[in-house]
C-alpha cells in the first residue's frame, strides 16, 4: 500500500530541502498540488497534470474549477472546509472521470492540507492517489464472493501447500466443517484415503500447463462418510502467471449416481430380458427402421443382426402384406398406440414365418412418440394347424377334393366374375348310377375306392380351369368358368365316358355308370340356386334310364317348386284343420238304397277355395304327406260312419288308399288302431286300391294286403279295366270287390266296345265272387243300361255328387231311395 499522508510542510523550513523535495515529488506516484486561496493552481507535479488531461505548464495559474470541472462539486466543499477552518480533511473518495483514461470510472483518495504562513492560511496542499484498481479489484472479490457464497456447489481453495484458504457456505453444507475449522487446515482432510497422493499429481498437472481438471471422485466429510463429488478443480495463478493454489468447485453427485446406479441396473435387466427373451423384441424408430432387435427376431427372421438394423423390413416383407411400416403410420396417426397383427415375413431360403406381431409406441414424459417397442412371436406352427384345419375344413378327407362348403364358396365367386366378364358359369352334377349296390355288395372300403376312382377320372375330363368338388356321399359337382351349353355338354360326355371304364378294386372288376345334370347360369343365377336346379336335371337324367346327362330346363324347376310349395302347404293345411271329407252315396241298382259312402277328400284353402284331390293327392304321394292325410280321412270317415250307422246299421263306407300308404310299414297296424278307436267293424270298411298299385311291388303288396284282409276289411280294386294285365293279379290278391273305371261308364250305349267290357267284367266279377260298382254315372240312360247289364252297384253324379257330412248326413238320416225301375 502505498503511503500518502505526506508530512505537513511549512515554506520557511523548507528552503534547504527544497531541491530533495522536488525530485521526490517528481519520482512519486502520487498526485501532487498547492492551490492559493481563490484556489488556482499554484504548484502541480507531473503525475496530478497527466491525471488532469495536459501539461504543467497549462494548468498553472489555471482555477481548479476549470481544469476539473467534472470532479469540481465534489472537491470544492474540501477546499472551502480547509479554507475556513484552517483544518486538513484527510482520505477524502473522489470518483469521476479520469482525462487519462476515459473508458471507465476512476477513484481516486485525496488529502487537503492548509498552508499557512504567519497563522493565516494562505492556500491548500492536495495529496491524490489513484485508487481505480483497488477499488475495482475490491469489488470483482465481493462480486465472486457473491457468488461462491450464494452458489449451490462447494467453492474452496487451497495454497501450494494444499492449505485452504477460501471455504463458502455450500462447502460447509457438503463436507460438514465451517470456514473456521477448514481454512488453514489441508485440504487433504477431504481425501476419501490416507496418504493421498492427488493433490500433489493435480499440482503437477495444473502447474505443468494442464488444462483444468473436471474429475468424478469420491470426498470424505467432516463425519468420516464418503460423498461421491463431481469436482472442477482450476488452477489460481498470480500475477506473474504463476500457480499460486487450486479452487475447487464440487458438485454432490450422490443422488445422480444412485440414479445412474438404478438406471444401469435397470437398462441391464432390460438387456437381459430384451436379449434373453424367448420372444422376439425389437425398438423400432419413428421412421420404421429398427434400431436393436433381440435373438429371438434374429432366430424368427433367420437373418442376423446386421441386416435387421439400421433398415426397415421392406425385403422381408411378405408379398401379399401392406409393410408393416405403413400400417404403423396409419395407426400412429389416428393416435392408436398399440396394435396386434399376425403377419408373414420370408426368411432368407424363401420360406415364409408367421409372427404375431405385437407393437406399442413409447411416448416420453410430455407424450410425444420416441420410438415403437415391438414384439413378435413365431406362430408358423399354429398357422399351419389352422390352415390344415381350414383345408381339412373345406375339403373332403377321402377324395381330397373342394367339400360343399368350398364348393358354394367357389360357386359364388365364379359367378361374380362371371357376371363382370358378361361370361356364363356351367355347373354338372354327378350321382353315381346305384352306388348303394356296390356299398352293399363289395362294402363301404370299396365303395369308398371306387369314390377315389371315379373322383380322379373327372378330374382327368374337365378343362384345367374347371374344378371338381365332392357334394355328398356318391354326389359330385363341377363349375365349369365361362362355357356354352355345347361345351358343357361335351365335357359331360366325355365323364359318362370315362366313368364307364371298367373299374378293377382288389379282384372284382365294377362297371359303373354316372347320370348328370347339367346347367348354365343366368342373370338370376345364385349358387344354391344352380346346385338345386343341376340336381333337378340330374334326377331327369336318372328317370330317363341313367348313363346320361340331362340339361336343365324351366319345367323341371317349377314343378320341383310346386312339390316344395305344396309340402309346406299341405303339411300346414293339415295342422290347421283346412282338410274336410266328402261323401259320395253308393247305391243298390236293384233296391234304390244307399249302402255306402265313398269319402273323398277335400282341400278348403282359407280363401275359400275347394281344391280337388287330383291336384294335390298326387303331390302328397311324391311328398309323402298321403300318409298322415290318408291316415286322417280314414278316422274322419269311421267316426262319421258310428253316426250314420245308428240311424242306419247296414250303412258301409269306402275309403281310397294310395300307393305311398300301402307301402308304409306301419298301415294294418294304423287301420287297426282307428277301427279300435272308433269302434267301426272291418267289415263295414272298404280300402280302395288302384290296379296300378298291384303291379308296383306285387310281394310287399300282397303281404299287406293279406294283413289288412285279416282285420277283416274288404279290399275293393278301383277304376278297374284301366290295366288289363293285372286281371291276372284278381285271383293271387284277396279282392272282394271292383269299380268300373268312369271311362267305360261314359262309353255306354255309345261305344259297343265298352258295352260290351262292363258285361264283360260284370260277368267276370260274379264268375270270381267279387263285387262290382259302376263308376261316374251321369244320366239315367247310363244306370239303365248298367241295370240292363245286372250291375249291382253304381255311384255317380246323376244319383248324388260328392257332399259335405251333413248333407251326407241328412240323406242318411231321411232313407232316400233312388228309383230304379
Ligand atoms: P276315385 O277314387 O276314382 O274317386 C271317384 C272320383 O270320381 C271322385 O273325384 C268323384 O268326385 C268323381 N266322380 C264321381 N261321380 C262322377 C261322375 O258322375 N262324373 C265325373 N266326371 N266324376 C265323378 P274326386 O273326389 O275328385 O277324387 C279324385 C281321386 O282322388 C279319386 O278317384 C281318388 O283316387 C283320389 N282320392 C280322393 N280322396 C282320396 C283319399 O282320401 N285318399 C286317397 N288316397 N285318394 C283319394
Ligand atoms: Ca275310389
Ligand atoms: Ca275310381
Amino acid at each position: 500500500m502505498v503511503p500518502i499522508h505526506a508530512p505537513i510542510v511549512d515554506e520557511n523550513e523548507a528552503s534547504d530541502t527544497g531541491a530533495l523535495l522536488e525530485m521526490l515529488i517528481s519520482k512519486t506516484p502520487l498526485g501532487f498540488a498547492f492551490v492559493d486561496r481563490d484556489l488556482r493552481i499554484v504548484r502541480l507535479n507531473e503525475v496530478l497534470a497527466t491525471v488532469n488531461g495536459s501539461t504543467v505548464r497549462d494548468q498553472l495559474g489555471q482555477l481548479v474549477a476549470d481544469v476539473i470541472p467534472d470532479l469540481w462539486p465534489q472537491v470544492e466543499p474540501l477546499y472551502r472546509h480547509v479554507l475556513d477552518s484552517g483544518e486538513p480533511v484527510l482520505d477524502v473518495k473522489i470518483t469521476g472521470p479520469s482525462s487519462l483514461d476515459t473508458s471507465k470510472t476512476h477513484h481516486w483518495l485525496a488529502s487537503y492540507y492548509p498552508i499557512s504562513r504567519a497563522g493565516v492560511v494562505v492556500g491548500i496542499g492536495t495529496v491524490t492517489v489513484d485508487i481505480t484498481d483497488r477499488i475495482e479489484a475490491e469489488q470483482q472479490h465481493e462480486r465472486i464472493l457473491s457468488i461462491t457464497d450464494g452458489s449451490g456447489d462447494a467453492i474452496f481453495s487451497s495454497t501450494e501447500l494444499s492449505i485452504v484458504t477460501n471455504w463458502n457456505p455450500s462447502a460447509e453444507a457438503l463436507f460438514g466443517f465451517s470456514a473456521d475449522e477448514i481454512i488453514g487446515e489441508s485440504v487433504e482432510r477431504l481425501a476419501p484415503a490416507e496418504g493421498a497422493t492427488e493433490y500433489s499429481l493435480l499440482w503437477g498437472h495444473l502447474s505443468s500447463g494442464g488444462l483444468p481438471e473436471r474429475l468424478e471422485t469420491t470426498r470424505r466429510r467432516k463425519d468420516g462418510s464418503l460423498v461421491d463429488v463431481l469436482m472442477t478443480v482450476s488452477p489460481v495463478r498470480d500475477h506473474a502467471g504463476a500457480l499460486a493454489g487450486l479452487s475447487f468447485i464440487a458438485h454432490d453427485i450422490t443422488q445422480e449416481r444412485e440414479a445412474e446406479r438404478d438406471r444401469r441396473a435397470a437398462e441391464e435387466r432390460f438387456e437381459i430380458s430384451f436379449q434373453q427373451a424367448g420372444i422376439g423384441a425389437a425398438l423400432v424408430g419413428l421412421d420404421g427402421v429398427p434400431t436393436r432387435v433381440n435373438h429371438a427376431v434374429c432366430d424368427l427372421l433367420a437373418r442376423p443382426k446386421e441386416q435387421l438394423i439400421g433398415r426397415r423390413w421392406t425385403d422381408y416383407n411378405h408379398p401379399d402384406e401392406i409393410p408393416l411400416w405403413q400400417v404403423l403410420q396409419a395407426k400412429l396417426v389416428s393416435g392408436v398406440d398399440s396394435f396386434s397383427d399376425e403377419r408373414r415375413y420370408l426368411r432368407p431360403n424363401g420360406s415364409t414365418v408367421w409372427a404375431s406381431v405385437h407393437i406399442r409406441t413409447v411416448r416420453n414424459s410430455s407424450g410425444v412418440p420416441e420410438y415403437y417397442f415391438m414384439q413378435l412371436l413365431d406362430i408358423t406352427d399354429t398357422k399351419r394347424m389352422e390352415v390344415e384345419l381350414a383345408h381339412r375344413a373345406l375339403h373332403d378327407t377321402l377324395t381330397g377334393l373342394p367339400n360343399r362348403a368350398l364348393l358354394t364358396d367357389r360357386l359364388t365367386h365364379g359367378l361374380e366374375r362371371s357376371r363382370r366378364l358378361g361370361s356364363r358359369l356351367g355347373v354338372m352334377f354327378l350321382d353315381i348310377d346305384d352306388f348303394k349296390d356296390v356299398n352293399d355288395t363289395l362294402g363301404h372300403s370299396c365303395g369308398d375306392e371306387l369314390l377315389r376312382i371315379v373322383a380322379r377320372r373327372v378330374q382327368g375330363a374337365i378343362r384345367p380351369g374347371d374344378s371338381v368338388a365332392r357334394f355328398g356321399g356318391d354326389e359330385f359337382v363341377v363349375v365349369c368358368d365361362e362355357i356354352s351349353v355345347p361345351e358343357l355338354d361335351e365335357i359331360a360326355s366325355r365323364i359318362l365316358v370315362v366313368i364307364r371304364e371298367p373299374i378293377q378294386i382288389e379282384d372284382n372288376e365294377i362297371h359303373i355308370t354316372a347320370s348328370i345334370g347339367l346347367i348354365i347360369s343366368d342373370d338370376e343365377a345364385t349358387a344354391e340356386r344352380l346346385l338345386q336346379d343341376s340336381d333337378l336335371a340330374m334326377y331327369r337324367a336318372k328317370q330317363h334310364g341313367r348313363d346320361k346327362r340331362e340339361l336343365y330346363d324351366k319345367t323341371l324347376r317349377a314343378n320341383a317348386e310346386l312339390r316344395l310349395v305344396t309340402t309346406a302347404a299341405l303339411r300346414l293345411g293339415l295342422e290347421r284343420n283346412e282338410f274336410t271329407v266328402y261323401y259320395q252315396p253308393v247305391v243298390d241298382l236293384v233296391t234304390g238304397s244307399m249302402v255306402s259312402a265313398e269319402a273323398l277328400v277335400r282341400w278348403e284353402h282359407p280363401n275359400g277355395i275347394l281344391v280337388n284331390p287330383d291336384e294335390f293327392i298326387p303331390l302328397a304321394e311324391q311328398t309323402g304327406m298321403i300318409i298322415p292325410i290318408g291316415a286322417w280321412v280314414l278316422e274322419q270317415a269311421c267316426q262319421h260312419l258310428i253316426e250314420w250307422q245308428e240311424m242306419m246299421p247296414s250303412m258301409s263306407i269306402a275309403v281310397n288308399l294310395s300307393v305311398r300308404q300301402v307301402l308304409d310299414q306301419d298301415i294294418t297296424k294304423r287301420v287297426e288302431e282307428v277301427l279300435l278307436r272308433t269302434g267301426v267293424s272291418g267289415s263295414d270298411l272298404s280300402l280302395e286300391l288302384t290296379e296300378s298299385l298291384l303291379m308296383e311291388d306285387v310281394h310287399s303288396c300282397a303281404r299287406t294286403l293279406v294283413s289288412l284282409k285279416a282285420l277283416g276289411i274288404r279290399l275293393v280294386i278301383d277304376d278297374f279295366g284301366m290295366g288289363y294285365s293285372s286281371l291276372s293279379y284278381l285271383k293271387k290278391f284277396p279282392f272282394d270287390a271292383v269299380k268300373v273305371d268312369r271311362s267305360f261308364v261314359d262309353g255306354l250305349g255309345i261305344e259297343d266296345h265298352d258295352t260290351a267290357l262292363v258285361a264283360a267284367i260284370v260277368a267276370m266279377a260274379a264268375a270270381l265272387d267279387l263285387e262290382v260298382t259302376a263308376e261316374g254315372v251321369e244320366t239315367r240312360d247310363q244306370q239303365v243300361l248298367l241295370q240292363g247289364l245286372h250291375c249291382p252297384r253304381a255311384q255317380g253324379y246323376y244319383l248324388a255328387k260328392p257332399m259335405p257330412f251333413v248333407d251326407m248326413s241328412r240323406l242318411v238320416r231321411s232313407s232316400h231311395h233312388w228309383q230304379v225301375d
